[in-house]
């Protein structure tokens, strides 16, 4: 049985990364990770791909094909699949996270922080600025693993697709963004590594022109996957890109836990033999 992290970086497109994820790139580079190219389903749109990338369904079939369904997905999840085997998780997210997984419509005076709680994930900090600043939410999340020792953590940041919905696709301010929450993971990576989890840094859509997203072009659909842990397959390998419907089977691998029988089989080995 392992640990997982998953680290959501909003709107970090594979270009964007690449460019000002530096300490991610480093690892990478210097055989400590494993970096790959992945491709996001249809729409390029958040909730639909959080509903994606922790439930390994395409849209049509979780059933969120915008970001305004608020209502609780039916289908099996990581927390679901963690919590039928009798793990924990713990979430730092937005709170469409908490309406996805918990409980939906969100209620900011009830449900902002849900600490040993009911339902699949046991202790989640929900924000609902897109704002709130990547450190703390970063910090949040290091708070629930240190406090709680969850099997599975998410941590979802927010503020690259925020500025690059505010200031567009080629700001400054959305790198910035990028490098600031690469430098938070600098702090953090060393620490979940340290105690046995694997780590993987994905995104759930990149950005087209002015910062927006939606649709079906490369800049839009094209993330970056950097997988960390003691048996990961470790170097980059960016050249085809792979399906975002294999990060959830891949969380449950590092988890140890049987993924759902929706889930597809990735048709990659991300870990050595
Ligand atoms: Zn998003």
């Amino acid at each position: 049985m392992g640990k997982a992290v998953l680290v959501i970086l909003d709107g970090c497109g594979f270009d964007l990364a690449t460019e000002c994820c530096g300490y991610l790139e480093h690892m990478a580079e210097a055989g400590q990770a494993a970096k790959y190219k992945v491709q996001s389903q249809l729409p390029s749109m958040s909730r639909p791909l959080y509903a994606t990338l922790l439930t390994g369904l395409p849209a049509h079939r979780h059933g969120v094909g915008n970001n305004w369904i608020s209502a609780k997905l039916d289908a099996p999840s990581v927390f679901s699949l963690c919590r039928g085997e009798g793990r924990t998780s713990a979430a730092a997210a937005y709170y469409w996270i908490s309406e996805l997984f918990q409980h939906g419509p969100f209620d900011h005076a009830r449900h902002r922080y849900q600490l040993q709680g009911e339902g699949d994930i046991q202790h989640g900090l929900y924000y609902f600025e897109d704002d709130y600043p990547d450190s703390h939410l970063l910090l949040d999340a290091e708070f629930l693993r240190h406090s709680f020792a969850p099997d599975f953590l998410l941590a979802h940041t927010m503020n690259i697709d925020h500025t690059g919905h505010l200031y567009g696709t080629g700001s400054m301010q959305r790198s910035l963004a990028a490098i600031r929450a690469d430098a938070a993971l600098a702090s953090l990576v060393p620490l979940w590594l340290a105690a046995g989890a694997y780590v993987a840094v994905t995104a759930d859509h990149g950005a087209g022109a002015h910062g927006l997203h939606g649709g079906n072009t490369p800049e839009q659909r094209a993330v970056p996957l950097y997988l960390l842990g003691p048996a990961i397959r470790k170097g980059v390998f960016v050249n085809q890109p792979l399906s975002q419907l294999w990060v959830a089977p891949l969380v449950c691998r590092m988890l140890g836990i049987e993924p759902s029988p929706e889930m597809e089989k990735p048709e990659v080995d991300f870990f050595d033999a």
